[in-house]
């Protein structure tokens, strides 16, 4: 069975599926992870129905890194068998001004990726980690690379730039916008769940333990709460969102905070786990008693209202607001107060489709659509990835 193996590494987990390919067809067979690298390594996999098919522990040693997490997820598929892989598509958070498409992996291509790695030294070296590992050991299977950042650069010029002088927006200090690949499918999606509204200006929520919001008209990205790196826009699990950059200079020079300390506290140590003391889990927060963990969801809710605010400026009007990721897809709750702050756009909860999980929450009457719309970053990398290698791919 010919397949496209999608990779998606962060620091501490490779997370993997195969899409089998039947002519413009893909579907999921299975979807898998190693987490814990270099402390407690675990794989774990299902198969397209969900059913288990492996969970292996192993000595921190054994799995050290992630060309190690690597190189066991490719040893674990090949025991499999069944599947020829003719493509590796690789999720990479950022492509920089120039890769507004998913792009196929060459040496020149790659050199270009990592000299990106300074505008997200967290994430970018991870993501290549497992694609300089497969050009060693498979060269002969093409790899493409799907960019968190492509969706968003397609907006105008006065959108993704800072008021800093010219010359840094031509060096590529500028709001790239990231969680593209979600956004994406969550724009391909409405067509399906809600294509009254597909055509029109949609507000996208991804409110995971990263989160932003895009403004979507027409399906392209017309502007986003991320900025130049992932720590702009709403509160997350760990990340402050919006800040005045007067407290980073605050924090250097009134506190002596080296730049390490301050990288660390904003990727970290903020967001609801520094407000609440509590958790960066938004679960946690609801079910804790705590008083200041009620309050950090007090300030996610209102952060995310003043932000749906902006974007809506943005579109001048939205018709539809979809709530999707961790928190957007599994949090009621969330849902209820966040819909609540949408009242003045015209929106108008319906609670018990809510608290059901429908796809569409919004009663009859609501002026805008509230929808839930789950997002697969994986299968919008599978659908790129076969795309752009449709004939290798068997396909077509
Ligand atoms: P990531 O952003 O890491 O890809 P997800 O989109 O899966 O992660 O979001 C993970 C977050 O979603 C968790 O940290 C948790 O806060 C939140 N979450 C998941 N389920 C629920 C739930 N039922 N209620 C509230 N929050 C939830």
């Amino acid at each position: 069975m010919k397949a496209i193996l999608v990779v998606n590494a962060g620091s501490s987990s490779l997370k993997f599926q195969i899409f089998s390919i039947d002519g413009e067809h893909l579907t999921r067979q299975l979807r898998g992870q190693i987490d814990g690298i270099g402390t407690r390594p675990r794989l774990r996999a299902v198969s397209g129905d969900g059913s288990p098919l492996v969970d292996r522990q192993y000595a921190a040693s054994e799995i050290a890194d992630l060309p190690a997490a690597s190189g066991e997820t490719r040893r674990w598929l090949d025991e499999l068998a069944g599947f020829e892989l003719v493509a590796i598509g690789h999720r990479v958070v950022h492509g920089g001004p120039d890769y507004s498409q998913p792009v196929r992996i060459d040496a020149g291509v790659l050199a270009r990726l990592t000299a990106l790695e300074s505008l997200a030294p967290l994430h970018q070296p991870n993501n290549l980690a497992p694609i300089r590992l497969a050009m060693e050991s498979d060269p002969s299977i093409p790899q493409v690379a799907c960019f968190d950042t492509a969706f968003h650069r397609g907006q105008a010029k006065h959108t993704d730039c800072y008021a800093l002088p010219y010359a840094f927006y031509e060096a590529g200090v500028r709001r790239y916008g990231f969680h593209g690949l979600s956004y994406e499918y969550i724009a391909q999606r409405l067509h399906q769940v809600a294509p009254e509204v597909a055509g029109g200006s949609v507000v996208a929520a991804h409110l995971g333990s990263g989160a932003s919001m895009c403004a979507i008209r027409d399906g392209r990205s017309i502007d986003s709460t991320m900025g130049f790196t992932a720590l702009d826009g709403l509160p997350m699990g760990t990340r402050p969102g919006q800040l005045d950059p007067g407290v980073v200079l605050h924090l250097i020079s009134e506190r002596g905070m080296s730049v390490g300390e301050v990288s660390d506290l904003l990727y970290h140590g903020s967001g609801l786990k520094g407000l609440s003391g509590v958790s960066n889990d938004m679960r946690d927060l609801l079910a804790s008693g705590e008083p200041r963990a009620a309050f950090a969801i007090e300030h996610f809710v209102h952060r995310c209202a003043l932000h749906v605010g902006m974007l809506a400026a943005a579109l001048g009007g939205i018709d539809a607001f979809a709530f999707t990721a961790g928190v957007g897809e599994n949090s009621a709750p969330i849902r209820a107060r966040i819909a609540d702050r949408l009242a003045w756009l015209g929106a108008e909860l319906d609670p018990a489709a809510n608290q059901a999980g429908a796809v569409r929450v919004s009663t009859s009457a609501s002026r805008v659509a509230l929808l839930v719309i789950p997002t697969d970053e994986e299968l919008m990398i599978a659908r790129h990835t076969h795309a752009l290698l449709g004939d290798l791919a068997g396909g077509r």
